[in-house]
């Protein structure tokens, strides 16, 4: 009886050349065309679900009709984070080095756990992991691992931080069902929310999350935290780690970290550094010098997938106390042992992730693609259009800036003279705020740009995060123009006797 082979397997590679240019020919035409495309989509949730709702696909669909469809149903139906007028939440963008090396990284399909079942994976991870340490000026003989984002960086960060107790053994002993002291963790109330949530995972609590109030300057105050110490420490609690932020999710500030790691040393506190959005920046000449020494840092969080024209996901970790993250994560069965060898490094033993993607790979070919010289002057240029734009609203008598950084994360709000008569002091107030809110939503309906908001002491305030490696000085321009039209527009609503 003879078999035939059913044609089963992969498409042949030929084929995969021949769908791959196709797809890159779309990803050319979407990058030539995406300043027309609107940044955000506007269909209604149920809608798009309906798009895509349907019975498991029985039968094979050619390539090119699913890419036609994607490009038709998928792309429109996206927010644009790649579009040079995105400036919402963290402006950042990927570039050609990185897109292609994510397509490498899935053809190679290694599995960088350990050292030997991928030894030039490993390799090149600590290679990125130290050049990105010298650009941030932290030693590059501390341990470090990429992982996939700041939140869960910090989360290791902060489990390595409370495995470092070694007289609580919280690693093989637990912290429930004996006589453990309750474990105090501070920083501001500009914090990143995953320092809660890390608190959450590990046991700590969020009522152990001493949140303290930021100065004007959305800064942590040295004074305050000493203070807090000293409280809790007469009563019986126990402070083990203080999280300091460089660049705020919120306005960009950056908490003075010399001050903060002073008291951290006199206690014995570990100091973690979340320099997800800040870190990076240190590249750029005009901002070096006002990042502090993050080197104070005992662990530290940076973002390339928010900087560095790195695609999601990547986040460094580092940690200069070395074998902390080990101590923390070091947990090998049978099936995982290895020879030691000399230089080699075991990253699953650095985070709780096992099975690993390659992600150095990206990182690798846009540093080298770009040079360290090319970074700077990029993001050099965005710092310098952000501050083109910061100081177009400082001069003009409508707008100001609540909030200043060095940051290209500008802060801006509109405050016109004339609102309706009769208002308190708190009434006008919330009736700017409405204002600001309106044209926030308004300059995104547009579609031409997108933003996001704040609150600070002065209010509701819109954001403006420029990180884009497209972004030019035209779309800066443009966006200041679709600024003060939208918001003379909306003013002029809101004072028209019809508006509620
Ligand atoms: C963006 C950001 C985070 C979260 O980063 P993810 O990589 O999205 O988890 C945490 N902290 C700060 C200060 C950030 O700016």
């Amino acid at each position: 009886m003879s078999m035939t082979e059913p044609s089963l397997g992969d498409w042949q590679p030929s084929e995969l050349e021949e769908n791959g240019r196709e797809l890159l020919s779309r990803i050319r035409e979407h990058q030539e065309t995406i300043r027309d495309l609107p940044v955000t989509s506007r269909r209604s949730a149920a809608d798009l679900q309906g798009l895509f709702a349907g019975p498991v696909p029985e039968q094979p669909t050619h390539f090119k009709e699913l890419l036609d469809e994607t490009f038709e149903t998928v792309v429109p139906n996206l927010t644009q984070w790649h579009h040079p007028s995105f400036h919402a939440y963290f402006s950042n963008s990927s570039s050609g080095p990185a897109i292609l090396a994510e397509t490498l990284t899935a053809a190679l399909n290694v599995n960088a756990m350990l050292w030997k079942t991928a030894p030039a994976a490993a390799a090149v991870e600590k290679t990125v992991l130290d050049w990105m340490a010298e650009m941030v000026g932290y030693p590059r003989d501390a341990d470090g691992v990429l992982v996939n984002g700041a939140s869960l960086a910090t989360l290791y960060g902060l489990a390595a931080a409370r495995d470092a107790l070694t007289d609580l053994d919280v690693r093989e002993r637990g912290l429930a069902g004996r006589d453990v002291p309750q474990l105090r963790l501070y920083t501001s109330d500009q914090t990143h929310s995953s320092v809660e949530k890390a608190a959450i995972t590990l046991g700590i609590g969020t009522d152990n999350v001493v949140r303290l109030a930021a100065d004007d300057e959305g800064r942590l105050p040295p004074e305050a935290l000493a203070l807090a110490i000293r409280r809790d420490l007469e009563h019986g609690r126990r402070p083990f780690a203080v999280v300091a932020t460089v660049g705020t999710t919120s306005t960009g500030a950056i908490d003075p970290l010399p001050a903060l790691s002073e008291i951290c040393r006199e206690h014995g506190i570990w100091l973690h550094v979340d320099a997800a959005y800040g870190g990076l920046w240190r590249l750029a000449d005009a901002v070096r010098p006002y990042l502090g020494d993050l080197e104070l840092a005992d662990s530290l969080v940076i973002n390339p997938h928010k900087v560095l024209f790195c695609p999601m996901e990547a986040t460094a970790l580092y940690c200069r106390r070395t074998g902390a993250l080990p101590n923390a994560f070091r947990l090998v069965p049978e099936y995982l042992r290895v020879e030691p060898e000399d230089a080699a490094v075991d990253y699953m033993n650095y985070s709780l992730q096992l099975g690993r993607q390659f992600r150095a790979l990206k990182i690798w070919w846009i540093i080298r693609s770009f040079g360290r010289q090319g970074l700077a002057d990029r993001l050099g240029h965005a710092v310098e259009l952000s501050q083109w734009l910061r100081d177009r609203a400082a001069a003009h008598p409508q707008w100001t800036v609540p909030a200043d950084s060095v940051l290209p994360l500008v802060c801006l709000r509109f405050e016109p003279e004339e609102v309706p008569k009769h208002l308190c002091a708190t009434e006008r107030r919330e009736w700017l705020d409405a204002l600001n809110e309106r044209i926030c939503s308004a300059v995104g309906e547009t579609g031409k740009a997108y933003l996001s908001h704040t609150v600070t002491a002065a209010g509701y305030v819109l954001r403006v995060s420029i990180g884009n490696i497209q972004t030019r000085r035209e779309d800066v321009e443009g966006l200041w123009e679709l600024l003060t039209a939208t918001a003379a527009e909306a003013h002029h609503h809101m004072l028209s006797p019809t508006a509620c």
